[in-house]
């Protein structure tokens, strides 16, 4: 690689954010050191081994993951994408109620709009509606090349263009909540079956695109996992030339006449470079890394937004297989006879994810199943202080979680060879994302169009990555963000921005 220049950058975090920037800022001729705290690049895209089982702790669907998207040039880019097999599910998930029907949630959406009207009849007006919708997000696309703070008269023109035809769409489907569409259905059953599809305040305009994409087969998941995904990245960005060490966590980001100079890393060494790149937690990174000092009310505000809810995910290893059960997105949505509590609050219903699908997490004759429930981040904090009630109240909901999969599946109790359960605090301690949210702010109706700043005011050669950059967050947030960040360096460096497939 030729060297344009001999700028360098200091990039905070190995999640797909910090690796993508890593990655394009090699692409620009930056000199690039990524410190991340953890022993593996990831962060929540990751997977982690137990017992000859591996549980997989991230992607139920990527989007761009097929060649049609547009979204999978950029991941060609990282070199995330080439040589991997997506596998794409017939069923986003399955609901079983309690008097043994099963409501499917079909990707193909000819086959949801059937399935779902002669499951309800007395709700075809919002089913159709619904589907119609859905099908007229095939063909939505917005221009995701550069990010909105580089758009000239021209880019504007580009976009006002391209979202023209969608505008009346977006109106009125982004003001609803999954909720708000919910209780316009009739039928309980189907009612509630939506409510478990997400969570009920997000933006029903996003599940439709969601929807579009399972149905494009644009959203698929990666053989192999989330941290053979996330390593691909990591391999990209070392064949480009980029350094990264493990086992660094950033204290503090070292700012001289306001501008960005380096880091201090927790061990008391200090590094330096003329810009840095945050792509760890919004939150630890501008009121702790920057002590607070370049915040607006604009800042403080995005603070306040609700959160993805932080997760109890519960992963068994069992000695059986599930024939019965088809590969899911999200899961199967199962009743439950007693409920399930976690500490102290009870739920009557549970989503089991049967990993039977990738063969390379188990050895054969045997699944990975995992259970993922909403929780409380501050109940979990506090408990966390006293070890063994910690400890005690992980096992009593893992042994809670073995009990009701056996009313489902009998026999299973008795072929669990490997339970793990992660608390908010396990991904606080493992990620550092704040409050221990997977995905940064949740989409709801009222902040799908908040635009969360990538630089901080008054600090210069200072930029942010990742999904604390963009209500929704996910994979190709961090991905984009990442890209973007890289952008607004370049130009304001006076350099012109250059991306390259792997
Ligand atoms: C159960 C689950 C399922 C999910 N499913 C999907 C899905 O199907 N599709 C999808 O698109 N998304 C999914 N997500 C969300 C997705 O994983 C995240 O939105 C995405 O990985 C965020 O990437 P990031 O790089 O922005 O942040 P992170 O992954 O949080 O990366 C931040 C990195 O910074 C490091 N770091 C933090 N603080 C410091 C410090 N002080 N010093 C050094 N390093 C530091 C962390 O260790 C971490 O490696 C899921 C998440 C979970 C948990």
């Amino acid at each position: 690689m030729s060297e344009k220049s001999t700028r360098s950058v200091i990039i905070i975090g190995a999640g797909i954010a910090g690796l993508s920037a890593g990655c394009y800022a090699r692409m620009n001729g930056y000199r690039t050191q990524i410190f991340e705290m953890h022993t593996l690049p990831g962060g929540l895209c990751t997977s982690w081994r137990r017992k000859g089982y591996t549980i997989d702790g991230c992607i139920h669907w990527l989007v761009g993951s097929s060649p049609t998207s547009p979204f999978y040039p950029f991941w060609e880019e990282v070199g995330a994408v080439q040589g991997k097999e997506f596998l794409y599910a017939e069923d986003y998930f399955r609901y079983e109620t309690g008097d043994g029907r099963t409501i499917r949630f079909p990707t193909d959406l000819d086959a949801l709009e059937a399935h779902w009207l002669e499951f309800a009849p007395e709700d075809a007006g919002p089913i159709r509606e619904f589907v119609a919708a859905a099908r007229r997000l095939l063909s939505f696309g917005q221009p995701l090349e550069k990010p909105p703070e580089l758009y000239g008269p021209m880019d504007g023109l580009r976009m006002a263009r391209q979202m023209m035809p969608y505008m009346g769409l977006l109106r009125r489907w982004s003001a609803l909540s999954i909720a708000d569409f919910a209780a316009r259905l009739k039928n309980d059953a189907l009612r509630d079956m939506l409510l478990r599809a997400w969570y009920p305040e997000f933006s029903l305009f996003f599940l439709l695109l969601t929807l579009a994409w399972l149905h494009k087969r644009e959203a698929g998941y990666p053989l192999g996992g989330s941290l053979a995904f996330a390593r691909s990245i990591e391999t990209r960005y070392r064949d480009l030339g980029g350094e990264i060490t493990y086992g660094a966590r950033v204290r503090r980001i070292l700012v001289r006449d306001d501008r960005a100079v380096g880091v201090e890393l927790e061990d008391g060494s200090q590094h330096f470079a003329d810009a840095v790149i945050s792509a760890a937690d919004g939150y630890t990174t501008i009121f702790r890394m920057l002590e607070g000092r370049y915040v607006d009310d604009r800042i403080r505000r995005l603070y306040e937004m609700p959160l993805f809810p932080p997760l109890v995910c519960v992963a068994l290893g069992v000695r059986r297989t599930f024939e019965d059960v088809p590969h899911l997105v999200v899961g199967l949505d199962i009743p439950l006879k007693r409920p399930v509590s976690i500490i102290g609050r009870e739920e009557r219903r549970l989503q089991v994810h049967l990993y039977s699908f990738d063969p390379t997490l188990a050895p054969p004759g045997r699944t990975v199943v995992v259970v993922l429930f909403n929780t409380d981040y501050d109940d979990w904090r506090r408990l966390y202080e006293t070890r063994e009630q910690y400890r005690a109240e992980k096992e009593r909901i893992a042994d809670q979680v073995i009990a009701a999969l056996d009313d489902r599946f009998p026999g299973l109790s008795a072929q669990v060879e490997m339970v793990d359960v992660a608390t908010p605090v396990t991904y606080e301690r493992y990620t550092g994302n704040w409050r221990g949210s997977f995905e940064g702010w949740l989409l709801t109706p009222q902040n799908a169009q908040v635009q969360v700043p990538r630089t901080l005011p008054g600090l210069r050669n200072f930029y942010m990555a990742g999904h604390w950059t963009m209500p929704g967050g996910g994979l190709p947030t961090a991905l984009l963000t990442a890209r973007w960040a890289v952008q607004v360096m370049c130009r304001r460096d006076g350099r012109p921005f250059t991306a390259i497939k792997g």
